[in-house]
């Protein structure tokens, strides 16, 4: 049954083991919002690129974020929420490894995450929302009722990861994606601002031997908990 009191649920972890499967399952499940923080990482990062932003100088990285406007829009046809960048839908060219592989350096910028902390604040004022990320629990939600860390066997993570990208890139390979992981994950549990790291009233799901089936009940049940 789902509960009627509507909570702040936050999922944080490593980065591909499964965050956003859940955090998907979970929102529709209790007719949640999902937000997925790491998407406006991601936009930020693209616009950065594609207008040769030089992000090690404060000033042009001040001026870029004043341009850019980002939004989150519900797609009906794949009823998922899609991410926008100053109204272009970059859902999938987000997901591409040429931004993966600078996402965690624009991430670590203070300006970056004061401008994408605000608008996630924001955007749980209400609520009846599940986000999932690096610093949700700790830093953006710091009192939200449930904090769930997840966590997979690395090498299940870069299966999962592999399988998703060579659906877009079959010339990508394991190794690229091994590398982006380790690289993504060490970035982002030693960056100076909001670290990855477990909240210590968060609770561990480690999803290596769960089915979607198995982490969709565990999560419910810590649902039901704490809206009891
Ligand atoms: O979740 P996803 O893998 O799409 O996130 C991409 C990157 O965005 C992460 O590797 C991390 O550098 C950054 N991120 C973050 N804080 C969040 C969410 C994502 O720093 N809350």
């Amino acid at each position: 049954m789902v509960p009627s009191k509507k909570i702040i649920v936050t999922i944080d972890g490593w980065s591909s083991c499964g965050k956003s499967t859940l955090a998907k399952q979970l929102a529709k499940e209790l007719n949640y919002v999902y937000i997925d923080s790491g998407a406006m990482y991601r936009a930020v990062t693209l616009y950065f690129l594609r207008n040769h932003i030089d992000w090690t100088s404060p000033v042009q990285v001040v001026e870029a974020l004043q341009n850019i406007h980002l939004d989150f829009r519900f797609n009906e046809q794949s009823a998922q929420s899609e991410m926008f960048l100053n109204d272009e839908n970059v859902e999938y060219v987000i997901r591409d490894l040429v931004v993966a592989e600078k996402v965690s350096d624009v991430a670590s910028i203070k300006e970056v995450r004061d401008f994408a902390v605000a608008q996630q604040r924001k955007m749980g004022a209400r609520k009846g929302i599940v986000m999932d990320g690096r610093d949700i629990g700790t830093v953006v939600f710091p009192h939200a009722e449930l904090k769930i860390f997840m966590t997979a066997d690395n090498a299940i993570r870069v299966q999962r990861r592999f399988k998703e990208l060579f659906q877009k890139n079959p010339n990508i390979s394991i190794e690229e994606v091994k590398n982006n992981l380790e690289m993504r994950d060490y970035i982002d549990s030693h960056r100076e601002i909001s670290p990855l790291r477990q909240a210590d009233d968060a609770i561990v799901i480690d999803n290596t031997h769960l089915t979607m089936e198995q982490q969709l009940h565990k999560a419910l049940h810590l649902v039901n908990e704490k809206c009891g």
